[in-house]
């Protein structure tokens, strides 16, 4: 690297190593590694595809109006606020980039979301890793590590891969406790499956350095897809248009996000699916003798007695052809993340870790 040098940070970041999705020899794999919704595609927003596929000639259009007025209108809140973006992985991008550089301190907690030191490290930032209390964000921990340099605290809520997350009035007093120079992002990507949680929408309105990201990618069923968005004050928003690339969403991208958010059963559906099966698969870990937290998204953690006794079961499941995550990287090398499927992949789950568990006794 003598001729060209990367910017500073870039080296920092390791390559993303893509989740398995295949298992040798099997054809019936079950892949619950990475979130995504046991229902598949909303059928609104594939005839939704269907019907702008003969157009894709054209440029889409650039400012996402008809899509940001759909998300407005669904969710209560004004379009204007709104910035849509390749998955929400482009809206950090675009509030890490905006806000920070090289000299600047972004926090995230223990067990937050592995792009989030990747993201800092693209800015050229620097990236401050503070300690959660037993699997949940520890306001006061997030408090204590700000200083005259952290410009942003990047903030799972839900968190993956832990599944618990902050009441509201722990998320008022997070809040309430930063330098309003600092930007709290509220990363709320699992927010329908926590019943009554607006995602950080009502401080996103009313605090002007909050800033709430959702995605298409898990209730909405469009993960291949990459849809995301993001609320927060106008003059916020208005600075990240500025670096957001003026096609970064096709046609086909933003009228099948358009379908999903204004279908009216699609994301209560889900909901009620996972919420059973959630509480199916938490009650089932528990009586094999796992511990794992009550869960507000659509995955449950489950924790094994150690690193060892989780990679077993990771292999016994793979046997059965089933795929759940390693969090390892997370700081669970004794946890395995396994996403809530439908009824019938929920029993596949349970029925493969209780003939381990029997094998093992
Ligand atoms: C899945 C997930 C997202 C969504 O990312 P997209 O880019 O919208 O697919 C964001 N944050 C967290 C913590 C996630 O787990």
């Amino acid at each position: 690297m003598t001729l060209f040098t990367p910017q500073p940070g870039i080296m920092e970041i390791a390559l993303y190593e893509g989740g398995k999705s295949k298992i040798a020899g099997r054809d019936d794999v079950l892949k619950l590694s990475s979130n995504e919704n046991p229902l598949g595609v909303p059928p609104s927003a594939q005839e939704a595809m269907v019907a702008a596929v003969g157009r894709v000639h054209l440029y889409p259009n650039t400012d996402h109006a008809p899509l940001r007025a759909a998300i407005g209108e669904v969710h209560g809140l004004d379009p204007e606020r709104i910035i849509c973006g390749v998955g929400s992985d482009e809206v950090l991008q675009f509030v890490t980039q905006a806000f920070s550089g090289p000299g600047d301190e972004i926090i995230h907690t223990e067990h937050g979301f592995s792009m989030y030191p990747v993201l800092t490290h693209m800015a050229g930032a620097t990236p401050v890793r503070v300690p959660e209390a037993e699997r949940v964000v520890d306001v006061d921990a997030i408090l204590n590590a700000v200083t005259e340099r952290t410009r942003i605290v990047l903030l799972t809520n839900p968190g993956n891969p832990t599944g618990t997350m902050l009441s509201d009035a722990q998320l008022v007093r997070l809040a309430d406790g930063l330098p309003e120079r600092v930007i709290l992002v509220i990363d709320a990507a699992y927010a329908e499956y926590a019943a009554g949680y607006d995602g950080g929408a009502e401080l996103a309105t009313e605090r002007p350095n909050v800033l709430m990201t959702r995605t298409f990618s898990k209730i909405y069923g469009l993960g291949g897809l990459r849809v995301g968005w993001g609320y927060g004050p106008k003059e916020m928003i208005e600075v990240m248009t500025r670096i957001r690339q003026p096609f970064n969403l096709s046609d086909l991208q933003m009228q099948a996000a358009e379908a999903a958010v204004r279908d009216p059963d699609w994301a209560r559906d889900c909901a009620a699916l996972n919420a059973d099966q959630r509480a199916r698969l938490t009650g089932a870990l528990r009586q094999l003798g796992l511990a794992c937290d009550d869960s507000q998204t659509n995955f449950v953690l489950a924790r094994f007695a150690d690193g060892g006794e989780a990679a077993a079961a990771d292999t016994a499941l793979q046997g059965d052809g089933i795929i759940v995550r390693r969090v390892g990287g997370y700081g669970f090398p004794e946890g395995l993340r396994i996403t809530v499927g439908d009824e019938d992949q929920t029993g596949r789950v349970i029925d493969a870790l209780t003939r381990w568990r029997e094998a093992g006794a």
